[in-house]
């Protein structure tokens, strides 16, 4: 296996900022530079021994909040395609969307496995408010994490390298 980790979900979620967190300082490979698309990043990282590549999705709404199905259809595919385990993430601060739901209806064609990263989780009060997302009804675990202050990501990753 080549053991690859693919970051979905909406805008402004927070997957770049999980993304750059996981590579640590390796420096992440934009595919743009061959010229061929542009709306995805790679990098590698390891957790306890096992290494693996982490593609960050959704480049193409850079910069803003306007997503449409196509793009939704197209990001998750890639990632059902390419991925050996695929993070779907939400925002615990600004709640349930229907963008969201969305990507939870795209993600049911997967068969590889889902796990829902619950961002922002920046306090316990914040963590809590993450069985909201229990009612999308896809992954397999629900994961509180803060991608800002680190904390939640070890679990997330302890249950990630399980399949690598
Ligand atoms: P993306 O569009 O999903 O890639 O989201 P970004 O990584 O660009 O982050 C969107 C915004 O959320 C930025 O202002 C980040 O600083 C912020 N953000 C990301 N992770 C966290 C987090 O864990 N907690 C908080 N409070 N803000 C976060
Ligand atoms: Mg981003």
């Amino acid at each position: 296996s080549s053991n690859i980790i693919a970051i979905v979900g909406r805008p402004n979620v927070g997957k770049s900022t999980l993304f750059n967190r996981l590579i640590g300082h390796r420096k992440a490979i934009m595919d743009n530079e061959s010229g061929v698309t542009r709306d995805r990043s790679y990098g590698h990282g390891q957790w306890i021994g096992k290494y693996f590549t982490v593609i960050d999705t959704g480049g193409y709404v850079h910069g803003s909040d306007d997503i449409f199905e196509e793009e939704i259809n197209k990001q998750v595919e890639l990632a059902i395609k390419e991925a050996d385990v695929i993070l779907f993430m939400v925002d615990v601060d600004a709640g349930l969307t229907g963008l969201d739901e969305e990507f939870a209806n795209v993600l049911r064609r997967s068969d590889k496995p889902v796990y829902i990263v619950a961002n922002k989780a920046d306090t316990t009060a914040r963590a809590h408010q993450m069985s909201e997302f229990y009612s999308l009804g896809v992954g397999e675990e629900i994961y509180p994490v803060s991608s800002q202050n680190g904390s939640g990501t070890g679990e997330l990753l302890d249950a990630v390298v399980k399949h690598f």
